[in-house]
This record gives C-alpha cells, structure tokens and sequence, in this order.
C-alpha cells in the first residue's frame, strides 16, 4: 500500500504517519525531514534547501523529484507500501511521483487528505516552534508557507480527486479520532466493493 499524506503545513502529517508505520508496517519518507537531516549535516543540499526552507519556499520541483528518486532506490526498494509525507506538493511532482512509482512496478493507492482550517495550522505550527525551536515555524515564514500552500500545493486536491484516489479527512479533531478515521479509509483500500 503506497499513500501519500497530504494538507497544509501543520495540519498533522507527521503524527499521524508515526501511528500508521506502528499499524500498517509502512516505511516512511518526510522529504522535510530529509532536507532538515541535509541542512543539519550541512551537505551541499542541505546549504540550498536551507535557502527556499528559510523562506518558506519549495525546493524546485528537479532537484525535490531527483532526491525522491534517490531515496526511494535507498530506502524502500524491498518495502510492502510507504507513506509519502510532504510529497508532491506541486503538479510536476504528483506526476513524477506516479512515473517512479510505475517504473518500479508499484502503484498510488490513495492520497488522505488532513483537512485543518488556517487558523488552527497557524496556530499548531506557532506552538511547534516553541516546543522544537523548529526554524520555519516563526510568524513569517508561516504565513510564506500557507500562501504557498494554497496557491501550489491545494491544486492536488482536485488533481487526485479526478483520479478517485483523495480521500478527506477531517484533521480538526482530537489526534486518535482522527487516526481512527484514516484507518477506516485504508481497511476499505483492497476492498472496492464496499468502498463509498
Ligand atoms: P515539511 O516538513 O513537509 O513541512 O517541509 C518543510 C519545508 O521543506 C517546506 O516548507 C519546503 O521548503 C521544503 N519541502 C519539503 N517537501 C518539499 C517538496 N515536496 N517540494 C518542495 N519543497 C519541499
């Protein structure tokens, strides 16, 4: 089962993908997490994407679809499924990932949507930075994100929902009502004829 993780910066990706690798066995990948592990080891990608991260920016859509491809022939060759988390934030990428998936032989099942009004992202995100000293999550870069958010990355909905693959899920709940929703999504996957 190969899923992507999809919503606005904060709207809980990352928790939510903790709870589904212990369920379901799946191999993770945050290409976040892959550019802050770049930054913190100050390789040179991590000096460029520290430059489009600091404001609030994404990485252009070669060098994100190059490091995908990379990771994915590293990490998860031999994995039943992954959870793509933070990835495609842009069309070129959504297509990309569909054509890496394929030339490996694997398919995207589904794309679950976290849907998380505005204000509560600001305001999780706002709260991240103070308990992880994470370096986006100020005032600034925040709203820099959300507007690229909604003016790059909202698209996909439509995009996946052409495809029959989105799925939404209502992301302003507490943390295990959400997990419980997703779940439920995903035991139908495998199973069409009693999906909705
Ligand atoms: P995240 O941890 O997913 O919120 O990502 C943090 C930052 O990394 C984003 O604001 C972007 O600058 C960059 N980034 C992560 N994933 C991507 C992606 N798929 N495409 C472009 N930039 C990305």
């Amino acid at each position: 089962m190969n899923i992507v993780l999809f919503g606005g910066p904060g709207s809980g990706k990352g928790t939510q993908s903790e709870k589904l690798i212990d369920k379901y066995g799946l191999h993770h990948i945050s290409t976040g997490e892959v550019l802050r592990d770049h930054i913190k080891r100050e390789t040179e990608l991590g000096k460029i994407a520290k430059s489009y991260i600091d404001e609030g920016q994404l990485i252009p859509d070669d060098l994100m679809i190059r490091i995908l491809d990379d990771v994915l022939e590293k990490e998860a060759k031999d994995k039943p499924g992954v959870i793509f988390d933070g990835f495609p934030r842009t069309i070129p990428q959504a297509e990309a990932l569909n054509e890496l998936l394929n030339k490996r032989g694997k398919e995207l099942h589904a794309v679950v949507g976290l849907e998380v009004p505005d204000e509560k992202l600001v305001a999780r995100m706002i709260q991240r930075g103070k308990d992880t000293g994470r370096a986006d999550d100020n005032e600034e870069t925040i709203k820099k994100r959300l507007h690229v958010y909604h003016n790059q990355t909202s698209p996909l909905k439509e995009h996946y929902k052409k495809q029959n693959k989105y799925v939404a899920i209502d992301g302003d709940r507490e943390i295990n009502n959400i997990f419980e929703a997703i779940t439920k999504e995903l035991d139908k996957i495998g199973k069409p004829d009693v999906r909705d």
